[in-house]
C-alpha cells in the first residue's frame, strides 16, 4: 500500500463510529450466550440461533440515524473519578457530572438494564421472534461493556500517543483469533447472581482494570508508523497477540456468559415462561 493509500485507509478507519468487537465478535458472543443458558431458557432459542447472531450488531448501525445512540455503547469512568464511583442510579450519575458530561461520557450500564426490561416484556408476549431479537440486542451492549477501551475517555489511545489501539485490540486481534484459529467462546453455564441489576457495574470495574495493561502491551509490542516494513508489522501482531490475545478471548467468554446471565434475569422476572407450543421452525423468519 502506498503512503497516501495508507493515510486514506487510516482516515477512513478513524471516521468509523466506535464499534466494538467487529460483527464477528458480536456474533460469537450472541451465539455463545445461548449455549450458556440452562435448558428451560435455551428452549426459546432452539431454532433461532441464526436470528440471535444476525441482529447482534444492529445497535452499531443505529448510530448512523440516531445521535443519542453512540454513547449507549460505552462509559468513560474518568468524569466520575474512577469505575468505583459511578452511581447505580441514572439520575444520581447525571447530577454528579452534569447533564452534558453525562450524555457525552456514555450510558452502557443503564442501557443494559433498559434492554433487560425490553426482553422481560418480550418473554411476557410469548413471541419467540421478539424474544430472540431483544436478546440479540441485549447481547450487543453486554459485549461492548467487556471491551476495556469502552470504559475510558482514552478510548482510542490518542491521549497516550497510541492512536488506533481500539481497532487493533477489538478488531485486529479478534479477526486473527476467529479467522486464523477458528476460536469460539467456551461453554460456561450462566449463573444468576443475588443482585443481577448491579452486575453491569461490577463488569465495568473489571473491564476498566484491564485498560492500563492493554495500553502497556500495545506499546510493548511497538507498532511502527504505517510506512514501516511488513516485518515490523508482523512482529507487532505476533507480540500483541501473545500479550493480549488471552484477554480478548476471556472478555469474549465473559460477554457470552454475562449476556446469558441477563437473559436469565429477564426470563426469571417474566415468571420463567415456556415457549409457545407452535414454535417456529426457523425457516420463514420475518425480517425486522
Ligand atoms: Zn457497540
Ligand atoms: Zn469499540
Amino acid at each position: 500500500m502506498t503512503r497516501i493509500a495508507c493515510l486514506l485507509a487510516t482516515a477512513a478507519l478513524a471516521a468509523l463510529p466506535v464499534s466494538a468487537w467487529s460483527d464477528q465478535g458480536h456474533r460469537l458472543a450472541a451465539r455463545g450466550a445461548v449455549k450458556d443458558l440452562p435448558p428451560d431458557a435455551a428452549m426459546w432459542f432452539r431454532t433461532l440461533e441464526g436470528r440471535m447472531a444476525d441482529h447482534a450488531s444492529d445497535p452499531d448501525a443505529w448510530k448512523v440515524t440516531d445521535p443519542s445512540e453512540h454513547p449507549r455503547h460505552h462509559l468513560d469512568c474518568e468524569p466520575y473519578g474512577g469505575p468505583g464511583n459511578v452511581p447505580l442510579d441514572e439520575d444520581a450519575a447525571r447530577n454528579q457530572v452534569g447533564p452534558d458530561r453525562f450524555q457525552a461520557s456514555g450510558q452502557v450500564p443503564w442501557t443494559i438494564l433498559a434492554r433487560v426490561e425490553e426482553l422481560t416484556r418480550a418473554f411476557s408476549t410469548q413471541d419467540p421472534y421478539e424474544v430472540v431479537f431483544q436478546a440479540s440486542i441485549l447481547s450487543h451492549y453486554v459485549a461492548d461493556l467487556q471491551v476495556p477501551l469502552h470504559t475510558t475517555a482514552n478510548h482510542n489511545g490518542d491521549e497516550t500517543g497510541q492512536h488506533g489501539v481500539h481497532h487493533r485490540w477489538e478488531r485486529g486481534l479478534v479477526e486473527r483469533i476467529v479467522e486464523r484459529e477458528g476460536w469460539v467462546p467456551e461453554v460456561r453455564p450462566a449463573v444468576l447472581g443475588p443482585e443481577p441489576a448491579k452486575a453491569p457495574w461490577a463488569w465495568l470495574r473489571q473491564s476498566h482494570n484491564l485498560v492500563a495493561g492493554l495500553l502497556r502491551d500495545d506499546l510493548g509490542a511497538r507498532l511502527g508508523p504505517p510506512e514501516k516494513g511488513q516485518a515490523e508489522q508482523d512482529a507487532y501482531w505476533t507480540a500483541f497477540m501473545e500479550l493480549q490475545g488471552p484477554h480478548v478471548k476471556e472478555q469474549l467468554n465473559l460477554a457470552a456468559q454475562r449476556t446469558a446471565e441477563m437473559i436469565l434475569y429477564a426470563w426469571t422476572r417474566a415468571g420463567k415462561p415456556r415457549p409457545p407450543v407452535a414454535y417456529p421452525t426457523g425457516s420463514a423468519q420475518p425480517s425486522r
